[in-house]
């Protein structure tokens, strides 16, 4: 069975044309799918009987179960999700004032191994194909229909490195933008990757105005190499020349995302290192407040660091933001809901 709800409009176009159809089916099925939202393949009434019943036979519209739904007091839901073959991911959904962020996973647990991290606590079983990731938003938008609302941006800042699944993001990315299906802006859909440069390069040829995110999180290889294992691959003389290329192809600002954890990335030299690294590309940084994880014994910066810190990067030029908190009292940091009804 095929789950339509992966396909790319080109994609449905190309499979119409296989089943000998035609490219207007595919565009009529695509509008039942998404603006109607229609899941029963006998709803779609102009369509012939003959033609629903091969749809029957070998497609389907099925969307990830809820296993756990969390609500936390400021609106954020948290939700498990039981894919088809029972792996379970996380999906959040946060309200900022500007509309409804869906932070979503782009693999079955994650390998990339940072430190902190409370993703990787469970390797990586599998990449998510384009329909369960599609899911996680249908699924958000089912719970926001109640009150009129639906997912307005989104965040591949789930768990899962989404760079190390590119071409299924990719699809997902372009479903998610497409005006006949989501509708989400580009600028309202950012991927964020630990930093991985040949992908880093191939999306700013994609043409898209989609933002991009690099997890940071240290200004020099001494420290990044400690905390991120990833920058043992890719030391930052190869990333930082892949981020440049991006900005140069896309044109394009990209943000860098740096989590302050005490005694450790959150010095004033850490903040010059930073500023002197990032100089030559253009950026913004995003100052993460850390989610403790138990299992790493890491602590979060004290606000005055964290103020002390943004205020150099500001005086230097660097425009900075604090990352808005949310679902503080429900299992809010990344990956903390699974892995702890993994370990049962
Ligand atoms: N693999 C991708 C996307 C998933 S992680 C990436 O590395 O960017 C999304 C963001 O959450 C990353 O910046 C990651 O470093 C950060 N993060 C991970 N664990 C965290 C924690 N416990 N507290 C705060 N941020 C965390």
């Amino acid at each position: 069975m095929i789950n339509l709800y992966g396909l790319t409009l080109d994609k449905l176009v190309e499979l119409m044309l296989q089943e000998g159809q035609t490219k207007y089916r595919a565009k009529q099925l695509f509008t039942w799918i998404y603006e109607k939202g229609v899941t029963d393949f006998d709803e779609m009434s102009d369509i012939s009987k003959a033609f629903r019943e091969v749809l029957k036979e070998k497609y389907c519209l099925e969307k990830p179960k809820v296993f756990i739904k969390q609500i936390a007091s400021d609106g954020t839901i948290k939700l498990l999700l039981e894919m088809e073959d029972g792996a379970k991911i996380e999906t959040v959904l946060m309200r900022y004032n500007y509309g409804n962020v869906a932070c979503v996973s782009s693999q079955v647990g994650c390998s990339m191994g940072c430190s902190f991290c409370a993703s990787g606590l469970l390797k990586k079983q599998r990449n998510l194909l384009p329909h369960e990731m599609v899911g996680e938003i249908l699924v958000l938008n089912d719970l926001l229909k109640e009150s009129n609302e639906r997912v307005t941006h989104v965040v591949v800042m789930g768990t899962g490195e989404p760079f190390d699944n590119y071409d299924n993001v990719m699809d997902f990315v372009r479903i998610v933008n497409d005006q006949k299906a989501f509708a989400i802006g580009a600028r309202h859909i950012t991927v964020s990757t630990c930093g991985i440069p040949d992908k880093i390069i191939k999306y700013g040829q994609e043409g898209l105005q989609i933002n991009l995110a690099i997890s940071l999180h240290a200004p020099n290889n001494e420290l990044r190499n400690r905390i991120m294992k990833i920058n043992k691959a890719y030391p930052l003389e190869v990333l930082i020349p892949a981020v440049k290329k991006y900005i140069e192809l896309a044109d394009r600002r990209v943000t860098y995302e740096y989590i302050m954890l005490k005694d450790v990335n959150d010095s004033l030299e850490c903040a010059k290192e930073l500023v002197e690294l990032i100089k030559p590309t253009y950026a913004y940084v995003n100052l993460i407040p850390y989610n403790p994880v138990d299992e790493h014994g890491y602590q979060r910066a004290e606000n005055s660091k964290v103020k002390a810190f943004m205020d150099y990067l500001m005086k230097h030029g660097v425009t900075t933001t604090i990352r808005k908190e949310f679902g503080t009292d429900i299992d809010a940091a990344c990956g903390q809901l699974r892995a702890k009804n993994q370990r049962g």
